[in-house]
């Protein structure tokens, strides 16, 4: 019986299925936008007339690579923009992040963000922390940030002034480690707009990590210049190996990519090597596993609310991103939560994780990460800085089944340790 595969306590199955009965409404939606999204994507395929020839990937100088100018058009068509820079050499969505904003902005501009503090590694990229390494700070670049309202939701009325003179408006659209709200592509919209209104010359920038294909439109499509994200997330698909990308006006994205590379050669060179393949036939899986990953995000939500926890945000809500929080109240939760989903992971299941020092991150952490790519958290996994409110963020899930007992096993852990 499929019950005695993971030692699942019974009344945690039977709870189990309680809580999958209350998502049916939720999946029903999940799976409305996915077929959105995979039409729209296929469609991308057929128009930028994908083909064999595009996955040989090139070598040295990459010249010429087909594969790589069309993946970058097959992006720009399924994001609604004019141009789009995809490459495995962005090493990380912080890297692509960084490749962003030192592409658009100057000495002597200003980065204001709309969302309050970035994500905890960009800190260190605008100059928040650390000195002397080359951060924006230190070339000259100045930073200042308008805080979300105390609901979590945007300042809008905040806008217009906090703009004045800025050259940047960044925008975070997934909540990162706080619990706040993630934004929805509508809000990005409405954003966008403030900024533009008060002034025009005001480029927006989207970290959309954790966004993509979670609903129909991108916030390229409601307004922002850029948006950003990483390859081993959502549009990544589980099959792309690494690498990130940037989206969005053509004029910005040559400006990028004059950083990711040497100014005049910009996007013209770059070898694809043998990423190609898993870089195209990512962005096909992508509306699928993202929709696996979000369902996976459900049932987690609504399984752990009947638990007695607080999850973020409530399993029934329009969602923007993969993202749950979970708020477990106590380190020892955290930890065995943690333990339990590496034990539910096809990699490492037999290991066991430990809060460390990651680097980027300013208190220690523990991840559960059992993924066939290395660091990949469209695959399950889940992160908890060990600090207050002692909650644990959850996210991926490339098959719905096996994400859901991913789920049930740090479930468990919590049971069999007498945490819950
Ligand atoms: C994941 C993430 C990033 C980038 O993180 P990397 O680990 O460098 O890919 C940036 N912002 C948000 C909101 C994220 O979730």
């Amino acid at each position: 019986m499929a019950e005695s595969f993971f030692n699942i306590d019974g009344q945690l199955r039977t709870l189990a299925a309680q809580a999958e009965a209350d998502c049916g409404e939720a999946f029903a939606r999940i799976e409305e936008t996915c077929a959105f999204n995979e039409e729209k994507v296929l469609s991308a395929f057929a128009r930028q007339r994908v083909s064999e020839v595009h996955f040989k990937g090139s070598t040295g100088y990459g010249y010429d690579d087909l594969g790589r100018e069309t993946l970058d058009r097959v992006y720009a068509d399924f994001f609604g923009c004019e141009d789009a820079l995809v490459r495995h050499n962005f090493v990380s969505g912080t890297h692509a992040l960084t490749v962003a904003l030192f592409g658009v902005l100057r000495a002597g501009d200003t980065m204001v963000s709309l969302t309050g503090a970035p994500y905890d590694t960009m800190e260190e990229v605008i100059g928040l922390r650390g000195e002397g390494h080359g951060s924006l700070k230190d070339f000259g670049v100045s930073y200042r940030q308008l805080d979300l309202l105390e609901s979590g939701a945007p300042d809008l009325a905040g806008i217009p002034s906090a703009v004045q003179g800025a050259k940047v408006a960044y925008i975070q659209r997934s909540r990162g480690y706080s619990l706040r709200p993630s934004l929805t592509v509508e809000q990005i919209g409405a954003m966008a707009a403030a900024a533009k209104a008060a002034n025009p010359a005001v480029r927006v920038i989207v970290d959309n990590c954790y966004g993509e294909f979670v609903e129909k439109t991108e916030p390229t499509q409601a307004g922002a210049d850029l948006i950003v994200g990483s390859l081993i997330k959502n549009p990544g698909g589980g099959v792309a190996e690494t690498g990130g990308y940037i989206a969005g006006k053509r004029e910005l994205i040559e400006l990028c990519s004059y950083r990711l590379t040497c100014v005049g050669l910009g996007k013209e060179v770059g070898c694809t090597l043998n990423q190609s393949k898993p870089m195209f036939m990512g962005a096909f899986l992508a509306p699928q596993t993202v929709a696996n990953a979000v369902k996976t995000s459900v049932f987690a939500l609504r399984l752990f609310e009947l638990l007695g926890f607080e999850a973020f945000p409530r399993f029934d809500e329009y969602r923007t991103d993969i993202i749950a929080a979970i708020r477990l109240g106590t380190p020892e939760r955290l930890i065995a939560f943690c333990q339990g989903i590496q034990k539910g992971s096809p990699v490492d299941g037999f290991v066991s994780p430990e809060p460390w020092d990651m680097p980027g991150y300013d208190s220690p952490v523990i991840m559960a990460a059992g993924a066939f790519t290395g660091g990949a958290s469209i695959e399950l996994s889940a992160d908890a800085p060990l600090r207050e409110p002692y909650a644990v963020w959850l996210q991926g899930g490339i098959t719905y089944n096996t994400g859901k007992l991913g789920i049930l096993c740090a479930a468990q852990a919590l049971k069999e340790q007498g945490l819950i």
